[in-house]
């Protein structure tokens, strides 16, 4: 090994010594869609996740809802910023646990490239619009914008990514139709893409809770209906100095992130502590048998007993949590009135290219044949950032109406 440089063939080395051995080795990928010649000193994930990041779609997530619309304010999170934070916590969850940290982060940077404009709402507005031609959901889309409409090389559609991150961007299986053969699932996909899968949970659920605060869409004394939001916050103040613990206002941003600091801390170090022990005890001899080895409990139920998973009552009180969140924030009357609206705009933006398709750019035109009208649409609407879809509704569907 030169002292100066450390080449592909050196990182594979590497994975061998310092990864467990259920994790998953870049010199073992089952490869590429298209095969293409290796890199002298990027593995193969470390391939993905810069294509990823070098994507048209990447850079959209800047103005994609996450909760807040981004006319909102500077400070809330949009999906480009909850993208880069579960990210962060793949990679700290994965390093912990001797799993391939470029694997899980090159999953999690790719999780949400599917997503609509106005987050949950488009998404239900194209499923219902798209009924009779097979639906849509994000997870699918997802696997699409990297496998078909992305276009970075001659004659390769897509980023053409290793089958490891799409089996992890495909996460529970595939019921539709798809342009490519998708990747087959065993019992259960790689330990790296079920990291993805959580970190995207946990920075959610955080990042939720501290816009939620910030806004005062939620309150301190609401969240006090939650027993893990008390306990932690409870600790917090606790342990924060004296001249922090007064009310002033100024002082009260500081102790919510405090809290969420340490929600972050509790739940990721439950979840490496708790999956180490199982994966510990369990001692699978490698990745094969860790994709055979099926889920103790059946889907749906409480995932605390998987090998990768958090302890039993964490579980529990996250779903609390997560429950709190949804009945107070997802349907808060403010984020609720904003979801009408954007189920309106992208409703109507539909209807106006459906009845007169002539209003489309060539470039979406130009694949009716191959991909078929209804799908060619709908990859372009939610292909739109918030902005761009608000904009073609003022042009499309409201020329004459106020501009604003
Ligand atoms: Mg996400």
């Amino acid at each position: 090994m030169s002292r100066a440089l450390r080449t592909r063939t050196d990182w594979e080395q590497e994975e061998r010594e310092r990864l467990a051995p259920w994790a998953v080795r870049s010199a073992d990928s089952r490869g590429r869609i298209v095969p293409e010649p290796e890199h002298p000193y990027r593995t193969v994930f470390q391939r993905d996740r810069d294509r990823i990041v070098h994507a048209r779609a990447f850079r959209r997530l800047e103005y994609k809802t996450q909760v807040f619309v981004h006319h909102e304010g500077d400070h809330y999170r949009n999906r480009l910023t909850h993208t880069l934070e579960g990210a962060q916590i793949a990679r700290t969850i994965a390093r912990a646990l001797r799993l391939n940290e470029d694997l899980a982060e090159a999953v999690t940077l790719a999780h949400d490239l599917g997503h609509t404009p106005f987050g949950h709402a488009g998404e239900r507005v194209l499923d219902e619009l798209l009924r009779g031609a097979g639906g849509f959901d994000h997870n699918r889309q997802t696997l699409r914008v990297v496998d078909w409409l992305e276009q970075r090389a001659p004659g390769v559609r897509g980023l053409n990514l290793s089958f490891e991150t799409r089996e992890g961007i495909l996460k529970h299986g595939c019921r539709w139709e798809h342009p490519v053969p998708v990747p087959e699932l065993g019992a259960q996909p790689s330990l790296e893409a079920q990291v993805a899968d959580r970190s995207d949970e946990i920075a959610y659920v955080n990042h939720d809770l501290d816009d939620g605060l910030r806004s005062g869409l939620l309150s301190l004394a609401q969240l006090e209906e939650v027993p893990l939001w008390r306990e932690v916050h409870a600790e917090v103040r606790a342990r924060l100095p004296a001249t922090r613990r007064s009310a002033s206002d100024h002082e009260t941003p500081v102790l919510r992130r405090q809290t969420i600091v340490a929600l972050i801390n509790r739940l990721v170090t439950d979840l490496v502590e708790s999956s180490a022990r199982r994966l510990e005890a369990a001692a699978l001899p490698d990745v094969g048998a860790l994709r055979r080895h099926a889920p103790l409990d059946p889907p749906g139920s409480e995932r605390g007993e998987r090998l990768f998973g958090y302890e039993r009552a964490l579980e529990k009180a996250l779903r609390e949590l997560k429950d709190f969140l949804g009945r107070n924030l997802y349907h808060h009357p403010h984020v609720v009135a904003t979801t009408r609206a954007a189920e309106q705009v992208l409703a109507e933006l539909w209807r106006a290219v459906r009845a007169d398709p002539g209003k489309l750019p060539e470039s979406v035109r130009a694949r009716f044949a191959e991909d078929g009208e209804e799908r060619a649409i709908a990859d372009y609407l939610a292909g739109m950032t918030d902005r761009f879809a608000l904009a073609e509704h003022r042009r499309l569907v409201e020329p004459d109406g106020p501009v604003g």
